[in-house]
């Protein structure tokens, strides 16, 4: 206390009490003037205030922390489904799911808007390659990989069928009297004849140089035959530029649930069926369970 003139120390005192001392000298008397307390007795309020503090601050502190954290999860949502979405998007439903994410800051509708307008583009380009790799580029036909993937689509589903194996007639005079490009032509044209009368779901498809195969999807051999010989007869009468007339020559199978045959076995039913359309004659349609 004599060199320090003023200050503050915890004591224990003669009655072994801990007590907090304060000390101030008086510089115009020389006076030490010492005050005591009990520790105990200067803390007790001072813990009765946090307490009451404490209290008061903890609901406000929870409200702040739940709306922080609702608040982040808001946030962070979009977010997440959008990135969850962002591991399908060769998904044809990818467009309808991402639509219905709720992107209420402008940032996530922006990063929304950016996949939606990403996945449009790249299921466009999906689809042109698939139309690219299922096409045949001449005629515009499906092509035998197409064919192939239908089939076994109707099979999976067990429903009966029929297939036309169809090939021109006598194509290669055409070819050596008027050339490969109206030789061309001619595969256009007849593919439209083809096409226009195929019904919905059948699908007409180039196999090979001058020879197709149509799927019909009707349930009856008899309306197979019926449609292949109609076809037969419009394209016996369908001009065809230069070349004047042209005929078919058409095999038939019939695919059933009741007699399952493979793909393999389908299609060499109906081409057998056409090589006996051409050894007869030719420009006629034979069913192939009519091979003896
Ligand atoms: P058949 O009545 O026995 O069927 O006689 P064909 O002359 O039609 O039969 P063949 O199979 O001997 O000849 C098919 C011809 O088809 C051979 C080829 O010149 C022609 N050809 C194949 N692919 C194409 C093509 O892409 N374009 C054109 N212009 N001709 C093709
Ligand atoms: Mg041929
Ligand atoms: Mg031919």
């Amino acid at each position: 206390m004599l060199t320090q003139k003023e200050g503050g120390m915890q004591l224990i005192n003669s009655q072994g009490i801990t007590m907090l001392a304060g000390y101030s000298t008086i510089a115009s008397t020389g006076w030490i003037v010492v005050t005591q307390s009990p520790l105990q007795a200067t803390l007790e309020p001072l813990f009765g205030i946090m307490q009451k503090v404490l209290l008061r601050t903890l609901p406000v502190a929870c409200a702040v922390f739940l709306f922080i954290w609702f608040f982040a999860r808001s946030i962070s949502r979009p977010l997440q489904q959008l990135a969850d979405k962002a591991t399908t998007l060769n998904s044809p439903t990818v467009s309808r799911e991402i639509e219905s994410i709720n992107s209420w800051y402008v940032e996530s509708h922006g990063l929304k808007q950016a996949m939606l307008i990403g996945v449009q583009l790249l299921q466009n380009q999906i689809g042109e390659l698939k139309r690219d790799a299922e096409t045949d580029p001449l005629t515009g036909a499906s092509n035998r990989r197409a064919l192939q993937l239908t089939l076994k689509q109707q099979i999976y589903i067990g429903r009966a069928f029929s297939v036309l194996a169809l090939d021109i007639d006598f194509f290669k005079r055409v070819n050596d009297t008027y050339g490969h490009k109206v030789g061309d032509d001619v595969l256009k044209q007849l593919t439209k004849v083809m096409t226009h009368f195929s019904k919905a779901g059948d699908m007409v498809s180039r196999t090979g140089g001058e020879e197709f195969v149509i799927l019909l999807k009707n349930e009856r051999l008899e309306m197979a035959l019926a449609l292949a010989e109609q076809l037969r007869t419009a394209v016996a009468n369908e001009p065809f530029e230069l070349v004047g007339n042209i005929t078919v020559s058409i095999g038939i199978a019939h695919w059933s649930p009741e007699k399952p045959q493979t793909i393999e076995t389908l299609l060499a039913l109906a081409d057998q069926a056409l090589y006996k359309a051409k050894e007869q004659g030719r420009n006629r349609c034979v069913i192939a369970n009519d091979l003896s």
